[in-house]
């Protein structure tokens, strides 16, 4: 599940194979940027905000730009060194190749992806909230967006990029396990507002660097969560069933023993 620290790493990725490099080729397969050629761009940097990705660039005419990316539940860009085979997706899932003498960065079912000057990256990414893994995080201005809307549920809540940028599924439902709350409590119920934002920042920062995404501190395939994906299995506390529930995107995993419903 594409979330903050994936993404994070994706942006890690991106930087070590291409930053400083010369762009020798691109290929859009996107209608919106079909003709864009970026061959003579150069790649500054990359780096993320919350959930999306943004590729800093310098055009041969001295412009800087943005190629913006958004992972959503299933994109991923992967580097290459050229010759090798791209082996990560089937081929039509293709919606960027970057070439440079170094590396092949590969973007498959990427969203959003869009070119813009850097000067408006802020039209990208301005309204997100604090980014619980970047380098200008800032827990008391979360809990002060999150608060604003004391009447919403805590899960609805914690998943608005708007508040804290970076949680996704995986995250709201394992940090509200461990904090014993439900998803369905309203914000104003949560006993612990800036404890639960700073468990969250903790859980995710804990997965920076690797893939796996871990919130027991068990890497080992079926032991990385507490109730995400664990519909039906004991809870690893009490023994009850996890319970799932699924509103389009948005998906619920909870212990109904551990996170009794306070509202
Ligand atoms: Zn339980």
């Amino acid at each position: 599940m594409p979330e903050g620290d994936t993404v994070w790493n994706t942006a890690r990725v991106l930087d070590r194979a291409l930053a400083g490099a010369r762009l020798t080729g691109s290929d859009f397969r996107v209608p919106q940027l079909a003709a864009t050629d970026l061959t003579g761009w150069a790649v500054r940097e990359s780096a993320s905000r919350g959930k999306h990705l943004l590729l800093r660039l310098t055009a041969p005419t001295g412009t800087q730009w943005t190629l913006h990316s958004h992972l959503r539940m299933d994109g991923v860009w992967r580097a290459y060194t050229p010759g090798e085979r791209w082996t990560a997706r089937p081929a039509h899932l293709i919606r960027v190749v970057l070439r440079s003498p170094g590396a092949v960065a590969v973007g498959y079912h990427l969203h959003e992806l869009a070119l813009v000057a850097t000067a408006e990256e802020e039209s990208l990414v301005g309204h997100l909230g604090p980014d619980l893994l970047g380098p200008d995080w800032d827990a008391d201005e979360a809990v002060r967006r999150l608060a604003a809307e004391p009447e919403r549920t805590i899960g609805e809540a914690l998943l608005d990029q708007r508040n804290l940028a970076g949680v996704g599924n995986l995250y709201k439902c394992e940090v509200l396990f461990l904090r014993g709350v439900s998803p369905w409590t309203p914000v104003r119920a949560v006993p612990d507002l800036p404890g639960t934002v700073a468990l969250a920042q903790r859980l995710l920062a804990a997965n920076r660097g690797r893939w796996t995404q871990s919130t027991t501190g068990v890497l080992r395939r079926g032991g990385t969560s507490y109730v995400y994906g664990r519909r039906a299995q004991p809870c690893r506390r009490c023994g009850a069933a996890i319970r799932k529930e699924e509103l389009g995107e948005r998906v619920t995993y909870w212990c109904p023993v551990c996170q009794p419903d306070r509202a």
